[in-house]
């Protein structure tokens, strides 16, 4: 357990900075509100600062060979082995992270660094023919220079390493936002490349509130790409500076991801599935199963099933591994996640489940005869809340299931395989899971939303389009001038 209530400092050019007249801002313990840790409160001077020497850095470090990174990266895995205990102690108390989703960001943080550690080497370009005789024709990929990455509160850890790690393994230098609510998380990952061997100025860290300090990094013009995840309302904020300036950038944001479940399905497998999708990590997942789609015949006996299994789940002691739900981070959040329930109980909705709390948990809530009118219908609550609806007919679902302005996960459970096959086809959605929940990672895939879920996507393979520029380059042979054009 860590009982210290450190102050941390900005991480810049391979030092830490204390704040100015700005001083701290507190981070709370989500289970009682009590003080965790102090952060310094940053200002755009450090902004600018933390972009100036990642800059510098990339100058400096940009030819290192390949072979460099790749030992950042499998150092990097190593150290968070040896150190699980630590990062899923500050899962635990920062966040509220029942120890299972600890353990498993911290494993899946491992992971990515391993695949990582495979893309250095794989950062290749092609020769091409050339209509002009004599000229030889290739593209390269170079890394951008400076790569802004903001991370949100929910899964600190995984999200900043798989920003850093890509920025890093691609020859960049990286400058993090970290969320508010987990700055403890960031100042390990700073600790962790610095031992992981990345030299001073490529991985940097400004704490502050992002609201008053996020546009200086991300309109900051020695920052080339940007690469978000948080909620729909400040990426689409983000992509309109990013367009402003001419920055490339990736954006990973809220969802209200649908699970269907047909007639057919084996309905424990379903009723399994349907509980980890909603209920893991309190709800406050991107993925989470917020919209439950049942077939007719099987609506009543699912409903039952699903809402006493909702009812079993316990809350309270976060080190105990069968507890699901843990606390809900802020009084903003916890606001919401009330407005939700209150907002469909008045209007209508029936409480199948939960709709209580215990201090900050709230219990694992299932509502039925959700009206599109009532805001849990439409908005992401991102608390333990799902709604059930009934559907009769493949494409009534995919009609209900498309019905939002998301599409980040959607999955179904069916035996049968033209049914599931139409759904992963006509589903709007970045992500189909079939006979599984909506919630998985993998670090080579192509993870990410369509829609209001975000823009382009992220993992080993497909990060390399936006943490890497083309450059083509060709040289003349022969007798200079002779073709082209
Ligand atoms: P949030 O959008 O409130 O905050 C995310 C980050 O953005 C924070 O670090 C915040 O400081 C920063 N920020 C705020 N204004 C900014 C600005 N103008 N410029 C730059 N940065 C700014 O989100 P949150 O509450 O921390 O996280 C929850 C949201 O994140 C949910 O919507 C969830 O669905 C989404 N999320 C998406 C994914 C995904 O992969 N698609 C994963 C995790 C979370």
């Amino acid at each position: 357990m860590t009982h210290a209530r450190p102050h941390l400092h900005h991480w810049i050019a391979g030092e830490f900075v204390a704040p100015g007249d700005a001083g701290y801002f507190d981070d709370l313990n989500p289970v009682d509100d009590s003080l965790y840790a102090r952060a310094a409160a940053g200002t755009s001077a450090d902004i600018e600062r933390a972009v100036e020497m990642a800059d510098d850095a990339f100058r400096k470090y940009r030819h290192l060979p390949a072979a460099v990174r790749e030992d950042w990266m499998v150092k990097a895995s190593a150290l968070i082995e040896r150190d699980a205990g630590a990062f899923a102690d500050v899962l635990i108390e920062e966040i509220g992270s029942p120890i299972a989703k600890a353990g498993f960001e911290t494993r899946f943080a491992a992971s990515f660094l391993r695949a990582a550690a495979g893309v250095p080497r794989r950062i290749r370009g092609e020769t091409i023919p050339s209509d002009a005789p004599g000229r030889f024709s290739m593209s390269l990929r170079e890394p951008v220079g400076v790569v802004a990455g903001i991370t949100p509160f929910n899964v600190p850890l995984i999200k900043g390493i798989k920003q850093s790690a890509m920025a890093l393994a691609t020859g960049n230098a990286f400058v993090l936002l970290p969320s508010e609510s987990a700055p403890r998380v960031a100042d390990m990952l700073a600790r962790l490349w610095s031992e992981a061997g990345v030299p001073a100025g490529l991985f940097n860290v400004v704490y502050g509130d992002g609201a008053r300090i996020g546009d200086t990094l991300t309109s900051h013009p020695k920052v080339r790409a940007i690469t978000f995840t948080g909620s729909s309302r400040v990426g689409r904020h983000i992509a309109a500076i990013a367009a402003r300036e001419l920055k490339k950038y990736t954006l990973e944001l809220g969802g209200k991801s649908p699970l269907v479940i047909c007639a057919d399905a084996d309905i424990e497998k379903a009723v399994a599935a349907a509980i980890f999708s909603i209920f893991m990590y309190q709800g406050q997942v991107c993925m989470g199963a917020s919209r439950i789609y049942v077939e007719r015949p099987i609506f009543e006996d699912f409903s039952k099933a699903f809402a006493a299994a909702a009812s079993r789940l316990t809350g309270g002691d976060l080190r105990d591994s069968s507890t699901m739900l843990g606390p809900i981070i802020s009084d903003r959040q916890r606001q919401r996640v009330r407005r939700h329930v209150d907002d469909a109980r008045d209007k209508g909705a029936n409480v199948l489940a939960g709709g209580q709390w215990l201090g900050n948990v709230c219990e694992a809530t299932v509502l039925a005869g959700v009206m599109p009118e009532m805001d849990v219908a439409r908005e992401e609550t991102f608390g333990p809340v799902t709604s059930l609806y009934p559907f009769d007919s493949m494409d009534e679902a995919l009609r209900l299931a498309n019905d939002t302005e998301y599409g980040l996960s959607a999955a179904i459970f069916t035996r049968d395989i033209d049914k599931a096959l139409k759904f992963a086809r006509e589903a709007e959605v970045g992500m189909v899971h079939i006979n599984a929940p909506t919630l998985h990672d993998e670090p080579h895939v192509p993870f990410g939303g369509a829609k209001a879920s975000g823009f382009g996507r992220e993992g080993t393979e497909v990060d390399l389009d936006i943490m890497t520029e083309w450059k083509w380059v060709t040289i003349q042979t022969g007798a200079a001038g002779e073709g082209g054009h």
